[in-house]
């Protein structure tokens, strides 16, 4: 064989791979868009990473004979070190809860905006960035990376409880801006130094060090002062800055897969932050810089009316003898771990001849999509499955909507109540069905903290319990009545 053919073997295998490395996100990303094609577009993209990461040995063989010692000795490493990732997230993936997803969301974002920075720092420091604008896109995907790292690292720790309040204190935006402008000027002076146009008071070694230091305090000034229930919309704001630190340290190596994937995850969750702030009626700067839900100044209008309590097995029963129910899940459900237990006690009602469909609000849970992941895990075929504005007008030809561990998503102050937080929101309809049963604990509050005027109008009826255990009883009760068996 031709040795030229032979040698250029590798470029050629790593142009292939990046080509299919680059399709298969992207295909994988579009199944992920509908529920029914979810989970294979979760695989497909997998298979996509699968592949860049193998592609990434080709560059062993594209090298100098001489340099290839060093090469083995560092693939050596990078496979101990897929090795060890692998199994962590292998055991990790399948211990998590439901309700500790988006914590795990935090957690790999932030290692993703930490590889980017690490990216950085090998060509910063092996000072192998060739020209002013190469020095410049390591450095802007250095620090966005950082902040990014320390950032989500917070933000784990808040919803995961290790931090309890956010921490604030008077001028905080100002010293936030400052260092931040910190950051920036001595990257600037980094840039000047590398031209020449400037002389460092300090070795170049230092100034890097003080530069990544000073975006690591960024991403945890920034992520500190904001509420632990505001974390999903920053973690996304992340990672959609993860994917931007990604996309430009993959301009920097020259690497195609680096540059799609990056800018794929950066154009995906810049998407997603809009989509939640839309679906909570808040702009992503009220996210950032307001204390929503911690310290709501928000008076509730006078309520009228009394909250009715009444018995599972009651609302069971009542539930069976309808023609039509929506059932309405919101974050309490995942907290009980209830959706098996639903989907039995919905399928008795299906065969008593009742007709029954989900409706599922966008921001339902506490992650996009965390009720469709619920549902579709206990086997609730999609086509029972209903998002807000293709039910909202069912409602009010409803026989009975049973809320089950929601209540910001059903909260009528959302139409009605211009003073509060979630004024603006689009809300699913639950409170214009004839009949609506709510199941929770006692008197918790929603995420936004506030009174839901559902809960006392005349056609509510409150089921108190933990979700999955109210649900247990309105099965007994129903099977209690000897109709026919669930198929
Ligand atoms: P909410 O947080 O508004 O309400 C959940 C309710 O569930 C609580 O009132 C609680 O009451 C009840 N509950 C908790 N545990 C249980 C249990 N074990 N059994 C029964 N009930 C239980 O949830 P929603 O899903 O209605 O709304 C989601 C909220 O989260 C929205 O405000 C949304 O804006 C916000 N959000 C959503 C994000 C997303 O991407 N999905 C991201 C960020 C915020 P009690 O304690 O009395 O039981």
């Amino acid at each position: 064989m031709d040795i030229s053919l032979l040698a250029s073997l590798p470029s050629l295998g790593i142009g292939a791979a990046d080509l299919a490395a680059a399709f298969l996100f992207m295909y994988g990303l579009h199944r992920m868009a509908s529920p029914v094609t979810a989970s294979s577009g979760v695989f497909v993209a997998g298979i996509g990473m699968a592949v860049a990461v193998l592609a990434s040995f080709l560059y062993a063989f594209d090298v100098d004979s001489a340099a290839r010692p060093q090469l083995w000795v560092n693939i050596g490493l990078a496979v101990v070190a897929l090795a060890l990732g692998g199994c962590v997230a292998w055991w990790a993936g399948h211990k998590v809860a439901m309700t500790a997803m988006p914590q795990m969301v935090a957690i790999y974002n932030g290692m993703g905006g930490g590889a980017a920075g690490a990216i950085a720092s090998v060509e910063l420091f092996g000072a192998k960035t060739d020209g002013v604008t190469a020095l410049v896109v390591t450095l802007l995907g250095g620090v966005i990376g950082a902040v990014s790292l320390s950032g989500s690292l917070i933000a784990w720790a808040k919803l995961d409880g290790v931090i309890k309040k956010p921490l604030r204190f008077k001028g905080q935006q100002v010293v936030n801006g400052l260092v931040l402008l910190a950051t920036l000027t001595v990257g600037a002076a980094i840039v000047a130094a590398g031209e020449g146009a400037l002389a460092l008071p300090l070795s170049t070694a230092a100034a890097i060090y003080l530069f990544f230091g000073l975006a690591l305090v960024v991403g945890i000034l920034m992520t500190l002062p904001i509420g632990g229930a505001d974390m999903p919309v920053v973690i996304s704001i992340f990672n959609a800055c993860t994917g931007l630190a990604v996309g430009l340290e993959g301009f920097v190596l020259q690497n195609p897969t680096l540059m799609i994937a990056g800018m794929l995850v950066g154009a995906a969750g810049l998407l997603l932050t809009l989509l939640m702030a839309k679906a909570m009626n808040r702009s992503v700067s009220n996210v950032v810089f307001s204390n929503f839900g911690e310290t709501s100044k928000h008076k509730p209008s006078k309520i009228k009316g009394e909250l009715k309590p009444t018995q599972p097995g009651d609302a069971g029963i009542a539930m069976r003898y309808v023609a039509s129910a929506i059932i309405v899940p919101g974050y309490g459900l995942a907290v009980s771990q209830g959706q098996g237990k639903l989907f039995e006690f919905v399928k008795l009602l299906q065969a008593g001849g009742v007709s029954v469909k989900f409706a599922v609000h966008p921001v339902a849970g506490r992650m996009p999509g965390q009720m469709d992941v619920l549902l579709a895990e206990a086997g609730v075929p999609y086509d029972m499955i209903f998002q807000l504005e293709d039910i909202n007008d069912d409602f009010k030809t409803t026989d009975v909507t049973l809320v089950i561990g929601a209540n910001d998503v059903v909260n009528p102050a959302a139409r009605t109540d211009k003073a509060s937080p979630i004024y603006g929101m689009p809300i699913l309809n639950a409170d214009q069905a004839k009949q609506v049963f709510v199941v929770k604990r006692g008197d918790g509050k929603g995420y936004a903290g506030i009174v839901n005027a559902l809960f006392y109008g005349d056609n509510c009826n409150m089921v108190y319990g933990d979700a999955q255990a109210v649900l247990i009883k309105m099965i007994e009760a129903v099977r209690g009545l000897g109709l026919p068996a669930a198929a």
